[in-house]
């Protein structure tokens, strides 16, 4: 594909966690997909990061190919986007170990992610966790991107990144540009508690892939404003998670109609949910069809996958063939020559 001006690049990955859920697809991918259309987009598929914490090798695979059918039937367009998986393209790691030599100890120890993640597998407080912010930097520099989709949650590494093109550029040259986060306006998604963030470790999502009776079991008991105890207390539906849901799944003429009978009690919370049922079904169906699509050819994903890598590499050994040079190190024959 050819642009007349160059379009901006854009890298955003997502672990292989095995099936999206709503959270994933309201707060990431339903902007990776709107993106696609303005940018040159490298979307990956990051094994590597992923074993940074306990995992089941003999199910690593299917988690990926999963992902990858999970991300093109929610509208990621791999003849549009470049689609692949981290550990095809090992200029990633390869320049993860360039950038670790200009990353401080101090710097990594002080990313709150690290920490938190620490506290939660004490026994598993390995390098790789230690080390996830560069691979991170070196995911998006070695596209050279200059735009990076992130969560609030992921500011600190994008500094970190930023910082490390800083000090890369001072030492070696020019060579990097600094990447810039394009925050999402999509509010952080609650999960079906009400509570945290919607995450499958939580237990509080709605995967994408569940059918519509398990998504009405899950639905029919998530919490609600909690001031409205009884059937006959009125709600503010700016206060119900539930009514959050319903901004991105019903009309707005809906939302009106939930808004009057929330506030003055004439509409109980399962009808409520019902409507937002309808919404999410529709989008659901519409998902999982072009899933289904995609698994009636078995080796469909694994082409595109390929492709993805195929195309990935040829960027990413560019990019390390300049790096090299800048190191003084010798040229290295391979795809940039
Ligand atoms: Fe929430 Fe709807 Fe119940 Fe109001 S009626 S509290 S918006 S679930």
């Amino acid at each position: 594909m050819s642009d007349a001006t160059p379009r901006e690049t854009i890298f955003s990955g997502i672990q292989p966690s095995g099936e999206l859920h709503l959270g994933n697809y309201l707060g990431a991918i339903r902007n990776w997909v709107a993106l696609q259309s303005s940018y040159r987009c490298f979307y990956c598929i990051v094994d590597y990061h992923a074993i940074t914490q306990a995992f089941e090798p003999s199910e690593m695979a299917r988690r990926v190919r999963d992902m990858a059918g999970d991300l093109i039937a929610c509208g990621i367009d791999p003849a549009q986007s470049t689609l692949f998986v981290q550990s095809a393209v090992p200029e990633h790691t390869e320049l993860a170990w360039v950038l670790a030599s200009v990353t401080s100890y101090g710097e990594l120890g002080r990313m709150t992610q690290f920490k938190d993640k620490s506290e939660k597998s004490p026994d598993n407080i390995n390098a790789g966790l230690f080390t996830y912010p560069v691979l991170q930097a070196a995911d998006i520099l070695v596209y050279k991107a200059t735009k990076v989709p992130v969560g609030e949650d992921q500011r600190q590494h994008l500094e970190l990144a930023r910082e490390i093109v800083r000090r890369f550029n001072t030492r070696f040259g020019d060579t990097f540009p600094e990447p810039e986060a394009l925050y999402s306006s999509t509010p952080k998604i609650l999960g079906l508690d009400g509570q945290a963030k919607m995450s499958k470790s939580l237990g509080n999502t709605i995967s994408l892939r569940e059918d519509d009776e398990a998504v009405w079991n899950k639905l029919r008991t998530a919490a609600t404003d909690p001031a409205r105890v009884r059937r006959t207390d009125a709600g503010d539906p700016d206060k119900c998670n539930v009514f959050s849901l319903h901004r991105f799944f019903t009309t707005e003429e809906r939302q009106a109609e939930v808004r009057k009978g929330c506030t003055s009690a004439s509409i109980g919370c399962i009808e409520c949910k019902k409507w937002l049922l309808e919404g999410i079904k529709a989008d659901l169906e519409r998902i999982r069809a072009r899933r289904a699509e995609l698994l009636s050819k078995p080796d469909a994903i694994d082409e595109i996958l390929a492709d993805g890598a195929r195309r990935a590499r040829k960027v990413a050994a560019a990019t390390m063939a300049v790096v090299r040079e800048r190191l003084g190190l010798p040229r290295m024959p391979g795809p940039a020559g």
